[in-house]
C-alpha cells in the first residue's frame, strides 16, 4: 500500500442503466451549441464551437437535492445531451467518433449565470461560473448498444410542472461526431470523460424549493431540486 497522505479519493460515478457504474474522468462542456441558445445569448451562431471544463466531482446523480451555491443571485438551468466517452482517442475522424462513444445521458450545466456575464465582460475564465461543487447533475447513462446514438429528439426541461426549455436534437450547430473530431484535435479522450453538449433556448434562473426535471427522447431524464 502506497503512503498516501490521505485515502485517495473514490471516483466519480454515474449509474448506467443495465447496472455497473460509469467512473467519470473529466468533464467537458460545449460553450454553446443550439442557434436560438447562441442568439439569446447575443451571439453568432456560426461560431466555431469552443469547450470549458468542470471538474468530475461536480457530478451529482440520483437525482440528489442541491443547495443554492454562494456568490450568485442569478443561478441558471441548462438541460444538454452528455456523452459518455468509453474508448481513448487522439484526432479522432468525425466519420469514426461514435466508435469512442459508450453511452448517452441527460445533464444539467447548472451556472452562475451573474459570474459568467461578469468573466465574459472581462476576458477572464469561465471555472467559478460553471466548475463550482455540485452543478453537473446527471441522469442514468444509458448504452449506445441499447439506444443507438441520437441524433434527433425533443430535448426538454421543466422547472416545477413548467416548460422551460425545449429544443431538438437535430438543431445542434456541431453534431456529436463532429463534437468529438473536434475537442480531440485539443485534449486526447479518454475512456470516462463525459461531454455536456450544449443546451437549447429557454436558460433561466432558478430559486430554493424548485424541482428541475430534464427529460431527452430516447436517452433519459435528469432531475434535481434546488435546497
Ligand atoms: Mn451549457
Amino acid at each position: 500500500m502506497a503512503d498516501f497522505l490521505f485515502a485517495p479519493h473514490n471516483p466519480v460515478t454515474v449509474p448506467i442503466a443495465r447496472g455497473g457504474l460509469f467512473a467519470v474522468r473529466r468533464v467537458f462542456c460545449v460553450g454553446r451549441n443550439y442557434a436560438e441558445h447562441a442568439r439569446e445569448m447575443g451571439n453568432d451562431e456560426r461560431d466555431p464551437p469552443f469547450f470549458f471544463t468542470k471538474p468530475a466531482d461536480a457530478v451529482v446523480v440520483g437525482g440528489a437535492a442541491i443547495p443554492y451555491p454562494p456568490k450568485t443571485g442569478d443561478f441558471h438551468h441548462e438541460i444538454e445531451l452528455v456523452v459518455a466517452i468509453g474508448k481513448d482517442g487522439s484526432d479522432i475522424a468525425a466519420a469514426d467518433a461514435l466508435e469512442h462513444v459508450y453511452g448517452y445521458a441527460a445533464g444539467l450545466d447548472m451556472t452562475r449565470r451573474d459570474l459568467q456575464a461578469e468573466a465574459k465582460k472581462a476576458g477572464r475564465p469561465w471555472d467559478m461560473a460553471k466548475g463550482f461543487d455540485l452543478s453537473a447533475p446527471i441522469g442514468t447513462i444509458e448504452p449506445a448498444e441499447a439506444i443507438g446514438h441520437p441524433a434527433r429528439g425533443v430535448i426538454a426541461l421543466e422547472v416545477n410542472g413548467a416548460v422551460r426549455q425545449t429544443g431538438d436534437l437535430g438543431d445542434q450547430i456541431w453534431n456529436v461526431s463532429e463534437t468529438i473530431a473536434y475537442l480531440s484535435q485539443f485534449v486526447t479522450l479518454r475512456a470516462g470523460d463525459l461531454i455536456m453538449t450544449g443546451t437549447p433556448a429557454g436558460v433561466g434562473a432558478v430559486a430554493r424549493g424548485d424541482v428541475l426535471e430534464g427529460m431527452i427522447e430516447g436517452v433519459g431524464t435528469v432531475r434535481t431540486s434546488i435546497i
